[in-house]
């Protein structure tokens, strides 16, 4: 993800989803909406100030909920952008008024609530459809003994 970030000819659109594409093989309007991040990723140093600060603690997903994170995170080490994002479901408040203890954390002054989702369009010739994975929930698996073990994690995948 790192080499394709870094790539002249790619174009990363992260924290979007594709939600509607129209027109043939070789020339295709899609539309893409991307999430609103909440924080300027051009200016972000991923300093980790604001994570400090903030008082909301989550079960990290990356690490299957064996570690936490904070309402304001990086995804995963080595995430490109290089920036951190604001799980605004889990923020205790688009206002700032509510909380603002990573506004005021970041001397950089990247944080920005009023940013929102945005829809954007591109044109292309050809579309490759990768489905990635979600963690799968492995209570039936009892013979992996993730009911009786306390340290039998939920680590299996759907692919
Ligand atoms: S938002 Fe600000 S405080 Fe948080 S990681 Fe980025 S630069 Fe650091
Ligand atoms: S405003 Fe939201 S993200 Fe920022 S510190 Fe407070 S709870 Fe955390």
């Amino acid at each position: 993800m790192t080499d394709a970030g870094r790539h002249p000819k790619i174009t990363l659109h992260t924290m979007s989803e594709v939600v509607d594409v129209q027109g043939y093989v070789g020339n295709f309007d899609v539309k893409i909406l991307r999430r609103a991040r909440y924080v300027n990723e051009k200016e972000c140093t991923a300093c980790g100030d604001c994570a400090k600060a903030c008082p909301v603690v989550r079960p990290d997903e990356f690490n299957a909920g064996l570690s936490s994170r904070k309402a304001i995170y990086t995804p995963f080490p080595q995430a490109v952008p290089s920036a951190y994002v604001i799980n605004i479901n889990e923020c205790l408040g688009h206002n700032p008024s509510v909380c603002a203890k990573c506004l005021n954390a970041c001397e950089k002054g990247c944080i920005n609530f009023h940013m929102s989702d945005e829809e954007i369009k591109e044109r292309v010739g050809s579309i490759v459809v990768a489905t990635g994975l979600e963690p799968y929930d492995p209570t039936e698996l009892d013979e992996y003994g993730y009911t009786r073990f306390e340290n039998v994690p939920a680590l299996s995948l759907n692919v």
